[in-house]
């Protein structure tokens, strides 16, 4: 992770918000394109990470809309491979997660990242749920949330039994400690979206 602490940013630009919320500096990348070159799913994005960064610095709405609106936030795994890459040691992901966040609070998700958000949602009901992941309750959540009733449906025999499956879900001890990062991430973002 990198800091800039005494760069000025124009007041309120995403990349300020970035900066003040992760301590990330946006402004450091120089456009190098080591991120995007390393970058697993860039061919799929709409736009690589090099130019994602590249809006952001412009620290103008419209360009920062075309970031949030654009396929690509949705589409990073995190995988870390431009942040090891990167020569200014930026925290893309970081960045990319953040872009997500707001994405979603300013209602302008690409149309295309439905699905990859109804199972970021079912992902984080079965943490908030057990403490764990519960492939059955996750699969069925998102399948509820997505619509996608009768997809690989035929695949779960087999799977169940494998053994790759489990009917009933295995949950944590400190379910009250789960409950408090819950809460507490939630009341920071202001609520679940
Ligand atoms: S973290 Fe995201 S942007 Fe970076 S290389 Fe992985 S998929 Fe690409
Ligand atoms: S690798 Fe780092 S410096 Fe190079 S384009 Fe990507 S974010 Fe910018």
């Amino acid at each position: 992770m990198s800091s800039a602490p005494h760069t000025i940013h124009k007041k309120g630009s995403l990349m300020e918000e970035i900066h003040d919320a992760r301590e990330i500096s946006v402004q450091k990348c120089y456009q190098c394109g080591k991120c995007s070159a390393g970058c697993p799913l860039a061919e799929d994005m709409d736009y690589p990470p090099s130019v994602i960064m590249r809006l952001l610095q412009t620290e103008d709405r419209q360009n920062e809309a075309i970031a949030l609106r654009s396929e690509t936030i949705w589409l990073c795994v995190t995988c870390e491979t431009c942040a090891t890459r990167c020569p200014m040691e930026i925290d893309i992901p970081g960045v990319m997660d953040f872009c997500r966040q707001r994405s979603l609070e300013k209602k302008m998700t690409h149309p295309k990242a439905k699905n990859i958000i109804a199972f970021h949602k079912a992902f984080l009901d079965s943490i908030d749920y057990t403490g764990r992941l519960y492939e059955l309750g996750l699969i069925a959540d998102y399948k509820a949330r997505s619509f996608q009733l009768g997809q690989d449906v035929a695949l779960a025999p087999g799977m169940i039994a494998k053994g790759k499956l489990s009917f009933l879900p295995e949950l944590i001890r400190d379910r009250k400690g789960l409950a408090a990062i819950f809460r507490k991430t939630l009341h920071r973002k202001g609520g679940r979206s």
